[in-house]
């Protein structure tokens, strides 16, 4: 069954404190022992009673002394254990929560883009959250009483056949009916609950998805909307849930009758079974503290399979993701270049997302190190994905890419990375003060460094305004600061990491002229001394590139200077005409003259 091969494997996850794991276990196995072995000397403590009584005698001290020692024995030793068990269980599962959450997080800023593009961020996050919460909740649970359970029911239950085999086998048989009656249930609500899972995930994306749009919800009037579509989401979700708990009742129902049943049934067969002298009275006794026993124990486990089967599938979303293989890794033997020169070269690249359309179509071209290149072409054409390939955030299904004449496969991932800095086209920051995005960049950068970065990133007047200066918290991604103020942050980070090759997915958002122009001058000053491959939509800054390609459904058609282009007059002349030069005599800052 499904919830068993993730019970288990919650369980091994336990391995880096195995030790203490294995203590605890043994501990639980002793109070399993013990509480088992009360009933034993209680009717062997009446047994001495009653006969001493149908003797017409008085007990003997001496005959009772091992009995009521061997008691007190397991009382201590119980206490003992129970101690080991309350301080330590907790305490492993807290640890163990946190360890396995950091694990987790680790493992998610590894995987590649293309795995967060197919997955929102709200939805990792509760499974983050989930998982690793209900995985500390089956530690905890294992330790305090399932463990124990385990024990009593597949090691003590049989070892009761040598006391009475007759009253021990109505145990079992009540034992048998327990776990066909749950492994029926369980059969039938297993894939109820999986379902009911993807409803509990699609609220957590929706709910964060409008969160974090919640400027669009508002001015477009949506909340209605969104809120009953969330509503919607939770009915379903109900609706879904209903029949697995109603099974789930009869199975509590169903626990508690059998119970009553097999206490009145223990007493009559023993008693049946005295008069025929095949019980003493003891043995009932026994018996009877038996089957209190493992009802309790067997409700217990019922009662924990019933909550098992409601988070296994937070635990599977938690394990797919953590399944999940970063699609770049390093090669085994690649090697940190240091700092590179910047000489780019692709050959012959061709690189598919879904293996249907090809994204980048045979793709060919050489850049000398300190060359700026801008790369053109309509939407959908594959810039953004050549570029993404440079920096690896895929591999080429086909060719190679180097730079200084290396593959980029045979550097480590970090050290090229390290080598390229990225201006996204949406400048991604964090809720972080201005100075902690920055030095993202570079986290031992010095006072003047930064002060350095801003200025030619053209951001030292905007952030001198800001109410705290280089303190100033930006909010959500950089919410607080306007379009162009992010895209100047988003600039000198990256020239505060001072790569020697600089990618960047110029903004196509409509900025005013002046903030065109301080970008302008701060792109300026970024592609000084380096290989820089800009996305272009702007024409001053194609116009200062040293050398254009046009992609055209991820072919490169054309390449040369904006001069030569222009005068093949082919698609580039055409694209200009069309993109950047019309109304050029209106707009300033598309003036070619600039
Ligand atoms: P550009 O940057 O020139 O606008 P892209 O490189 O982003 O173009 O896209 C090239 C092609 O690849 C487009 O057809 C686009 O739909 C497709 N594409 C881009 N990103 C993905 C992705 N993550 N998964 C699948 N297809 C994608
Ligand atoms: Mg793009």
């Amino acid at each position: 069954m499904q919830f068993f091969r993730v019970y288990i494997r919650v369980l091994r996850l336990l391995g880096s404190e195995a030790i203490l794991a294995l203590v605890l276990v043994a501990a639980n196995l002793g109070l399993a022992i013990a509480q088992f072995a009360e009933p034993i000397l209680f009717g062997r403590i009446i047994d001495k009673l009653a006969t001493a009584q149908s003797e017409s005698r008085a007990v003997q001290w001496n005959e009772l002394v091992p009995l009521l020692g061997a008691w007190i024995g397991f009382g201590l030793f119980t206490i003992l254990a129970a101690v080991l068990v309350a301080l330590h269980a907790d305490r492993l599962s807290h640890r163990r929560r946190l360890g396995i959450m950091a694990e987790y997080f680790e493992h998610v800023l590894h995987l590649p883009l293309g795995f967060h593009t197919s997955v929102h961020s709200g939805r990792l996050l509760k499974t983050m959250l989930d998982g690793a919460s209900n995985m500390a909740s089956v530690w905890l649970n294992f330790f305090r009483e399932n463990c124990a359970s385990f024990v009593a029911v597949f090691i003590l239950l049989p070892l009761s056949l040598f006391i009475n085999w007759r009253l021990a086998s109505l145990l079992m048989v009540l034992v048998g009916l327990f776990g066909i009656l749950t492994a029926f249930i369980l059969k039938r609500t297993e894939g109820m609950q999986g379902k009911v899972e993807q409803y509990h995930t699609d609220l957590a994306e929706r709910a964060s998805d409008a969160l974090g749009n919640i400027a669009v919800i508002q001015s477009f009037t949506r909340i209605e909307a969104e809120t009953s579509a969330l509503r919607q989401v939770s009915r379903a979700l109900l609706d879904a849930q209903m029949p697995v708990l109603s099974w789930w009742a009869l199975a509590a129902v169903a626990t508690r009758a059998s119970a009553t049943l097999t206490l009145l049934g223990i007493f009559l067969l023993g008693v049946s079974l005295h008069l025929n002298g095949l019980a003493t009275i003891g043995e009932i006794v026994t018996f009877m503290s038996f089957a209190t026993m493992l009802i309790g124990r067997l409700e217990q486990v019922v009662g924990f399979i019933n909550w098992i089967l409601l988070i296994v599938p937070k635990l599977e979303d938690f394990f797919e993701v953590l399944d999940t293989k970063p699609a770049v890794g390093d090669r085994p033997g690649a090697v940190d270049p240091g700092r590179l020169q910047g000489h780019v070269a692709f050959e012959h690249v061709t690189f598919t997302y879904d293996k249907r359309r090809i994204a980048v179509n045979d793709v060919s071209f050489d850049v000398a190190a300190g060359q700026t290149i801008a790369l053109v072409g309509s939407t959908g054409s594959g810039k953004s994905t050549t570029l993404g390939l440079l920096h690896r955030v895929f591999d080429p299904n086909e060719g190679r890419i180097t730079i200084d004449g290396m593959d980029l496969r045979d550097m480590t991932l970090q050290s090229l990375r390290r080598n390229i800095g990225v201006v996204f086209q949406e400048p991604m920051l964090f809720a972080r003060s201005i100075e902690e995005n920055l030095r993202v960049g570079k986290p031992d950068a010095t006072d003047e460094e930064i002060a350095l970065a801003i200025e030619r990133a053209q951001a030292t007047d905007f952030i001198a305004q800001q109410t705290d200066g280089l303190k100033t918290i930006v909010g959500e991604r950089g919410r607080s600061l306007s379009g162009g103020e992010r895209q100047r942050v988003s600039i000198a980070r990256a020239l505060l990491k001072d790569p020697p090759i600089l990618i960047f997915d110029e903004a196509t958002s409509a900025l005013d002229a002046t903030t065109e122009k301080q970008l302008q001058a701060a792109l300026e000053a970024a592609t000084k001394g380096r290989t820089t491959f800009v996305i272009a939509h702007r024409l001053a800054t194609i116009r200062n590139a040293d050398r254009i390609i046009v992609f055209d459904q991820g072919r490169v058609i054309e390449t040369g200077s904006f001069d030569e282009l222009v005068a093949r007059n082919g698609r580039f002349a055409a694209l200009a005409r069309a993109q950047f030069m019309a109304g050029a005599g209106t707009a300033p800052s598309q003036n070619p003259a600039e």
